[in-house]
């Protein structure tokens, strides 16, 4: 803060926080930590206990971590963790936060919900550090450190709130009535969905995928084919290392399915065209992002399509999807009666585990 204004004259820099680097930008390498021996004799017992695959007899669920090891699992890892960040990540945090490259799982992100959740970190020291390191470096852009402290003191602490207030009822709301179950490719990221395949594999291989892929790739495919927000929260419990009942579930059942309406004012539901601005993935892709129907369309259009006009009755009349359905009203029945064809292959495919 200025005083009592906000420090730049806006509470928000949103808008300059939605780049995209461009196919070719190498994002910095996460912080590496050589393994003490409680977290060598851990990960045996990790791959003795669980290791396997989704097919395999009895089914696992994933292994430890590869080589070089990236958690801080010490306070001392932990410090060097921030430090790390605020030396590496942090000039670009804000402008490529949305942002999305295969094979880049990290990005500019801090990495840090781990260590913050398990106690390794204190939130308001991390955020003091933080904006100490912004101060003292110019490069550091104010959107930069204006977006992280708001993902922190706002976001986190806001989640925590919300989870105190709501539960236990959050846990098991799904005011959209959705029960598809989850498809098994979130388990064994064999699908040609590049974003999707790309997301679980980050997740298969060091239990993280960022912000956006959680939101705007795994939970927006699993709000528009209909999934069991239970089911899905089961999934993230499953498989982050930054998993805790009290963060996952305000994020996967409210957040990422709308299965409350206790904070979210709308569906975090889009179509392939966010995914497109916003990643590589749809260049190396099997699936056509602009087309909707047809063979080769991206799934997520037509169940993004069907998903607006099957849940008409419970979003229409919300001011914020106004727009939306001024779309979905525009077009003529026989593309409507396309978009519930294609929809209905996909979700056959879905169904027998080959999309
Ligand atoms: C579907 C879904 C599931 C999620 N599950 C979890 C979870 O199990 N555990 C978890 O800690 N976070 C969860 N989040 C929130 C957020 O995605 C992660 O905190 C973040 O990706 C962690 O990576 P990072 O440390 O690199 O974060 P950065 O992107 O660098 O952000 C910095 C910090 O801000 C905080 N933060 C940002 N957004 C949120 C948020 N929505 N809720 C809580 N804290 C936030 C985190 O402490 C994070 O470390 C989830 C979000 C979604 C949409």
């Amino acid at each position: 803060m200025d005083g009592d204004e906000p420090l730049g004259g806006e509470w928000n820099y949103d808008e300059q926080n939605r780049q995209f680097p461009g196919t070719d930008y190498e994002a910095p390498d996460p912080p590496e930590f050589e393994p003490d021996d409680l977290t060598r004799r851990t990960r045996e017992w990790v791959d003795e206990t669980f290791a396997g695959d989704y097919d395999t007899d009895p089914p696992g669920v994933g292994w430890a971590d590869p080589e070089p090891f990236r958690w801080p699992v010490t306070r001392e890892a932990a410090l060097a963790a921030l430090e790390d960040f605020c030396e590496h990540r942090l000039v670009e945090f804000g402008p490529y936060q949305d942002a999305m490259l295969s094979g880049e799982p990290a990005m500019n992100h801090a990495l840090l919900s781990g260590a913050m959740n398990l106690g390794l970190l204190h939130p308001r020291e991390v955020i003091e550090r933080v904006v100490d390191a912004a101060t003292v470096d110019p490069d550091v852009p104010l959107s930069s450190l204006e977006g992280f402290v708001r993902q922190v003191l706002g976001w986190r602490e806001f989640v925590r709130h919300v989870y105190r207030e709501s539960m236990p009822e959050l846990a098991g709301a799904n005011q959209l009535d959705h029960h598809e179950r989850l498809p098994e490719c979130y388990w064994t990221g064999d699908t040609d969905m590049a974003c999707l395949a790309d997301a679980v594999e980050g997740v298969r291989t060091r239990g993280y995928a960022h912000h956006i892929e959680r939101l705007m790739v795994l939970s927006n495919f699993a709000l528009l084919y209909g999934v069991d927000p239970a089911e899905l929260n089961e999934w993230f419990h499953a498989t982050y290392v930054d998993a805790y009942h009290w963060v996952t579930t305000p994020n996967v059942v409210e957040m990422g399915s709308f299965g409350a309406g206790v904070f979210a004012t709308k569906p975090y539901a889009a179509s392939a065209n966010y995914i497109d601005e916003m990643s590589d993935h749809c260049g190396g892709c099997r699936f056509d992002p602009d087309a909707t129907t047809g063979a080769d369309a991206c799934p997520f259009n037509a169940l993004y399509w069907e998903f607006l006009d099957r849940n008409a009755d419970e979003l229409r009349s919300n001011h914020r999807m106004g727009l939306v359905y001024s779309h979905l009203d525009g077009k003529d029945e026989a593309s409507i009666a396309a978009i519930r064809d294609r929809a209905e292959t996909v979700r056959d495919r879905l169904d027998r585990d080959e999309l």
